[in-house]
């Protein structure tokens, strides 16, 4: 049977654009699943939310939301907004739920398909990348020709060649044979790229296309969920503005 892989990452919590991904997969007949890690953060619905995640029973990497959750972290250097979340999260889910974020790899491979957070070079620690330089730095430790991250919350293309890594808009791409690439998938429940719409990512391995989806969703249910868990009206503007 042909399989389609739908990749999901930075769901940061936010059940009302998760429920609306779904809904899109099922109509894109997706058979597979991936997740970029971050399932935790920023919004209020957290234990659900992993609930979700758990029973597609898909590979699953670890966000430094969830290790800040999962871990005993220290917040005194964190912004207030995101050490407010953190705790308020590890309040809300039980001691089995944490040890679920806790076990999460850092690293994972599906059918050659390799996963990671943030970079393949050290992803315990975390790094962004923005620009083709710190794509470089992966790109040295990324064996699989296909690698799907996340962390930034904007969606991107690298692509490395012979000659040099490249930095290429997201938009629906067949992937050349014989080059590597390192694509963002964006936030499904926290966009930061200007655009409040829901993202994740499509892969069809028959005809190698890549395609960036985006959706709308009730983003004024999920800012009132944020409200009245009593976490920062911040995090509630931002989802707006898609910053
Ligand atoms: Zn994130």
């Amino acid at each position: 049977m042909a399989r389609i892989f739908a990749i999901l990452g930075d769901i940061h919590a936010n059940i009302e654009a998760l429920n609306v991904v779904l809904d899109d997969c099922r109509k894109e007949g997706v058979t597979d699943f991936l997740c970029t890690g971050d399932v935790v953060g920023y919004n209020a619905a957290p234990s659900e939310c992993m609930k979700i995640v758990r029973d597609l029973g898909c590979p699953v990497v670890k966000g430094n939301h969830d290790h800040y959750v999962a871990s005993e972290q220290n917040l005194e250097d964190f912004h207030p907004n995101a050490a407010a979340v953190v705790q308020w999260t590890r309040e809300q889910l039980t001691e089995e739920e944490i040890q679920w974020l806790f076990d999460l790899p850092f690293v994972e491979t599906k059918m050659g398909i390799a996963l990671v957070h943030s970079t393949m070079d050290r992803p315990e620690t975390f790094g962004y990348v923005f620009d083709h330089f710190q794509a470089e730095a992966n790109f040295i430790c990324q064996k699989a020709p296909l690698c799907f991250h996340g962390h930034t919350h904007v969606p991107m293309i690298y692509e490395k060649q012979v000659s040099g890594v490249y930095r290429i808009d997201p938009q629906d791409f067949k992937l050349p044979v014989g080059r590597k690439y390192f694509i963002n998938v964006g936030s499904v429940g926290q966009p930061r790229d200007g655009d409040p719409r829901a993202a994740y990512v499509i892969y069809d391995p028959t005809t190698r296309m890549v395609r960036f989806k985006r959706l709308e969703y009730d983003v004024q249910a999920a800012q009132e969920r944020i409200l009245r868990a009593g976490l920062p009206a911040r995090l509630a503007e931002r989802l707006a503005l898609g910053e």
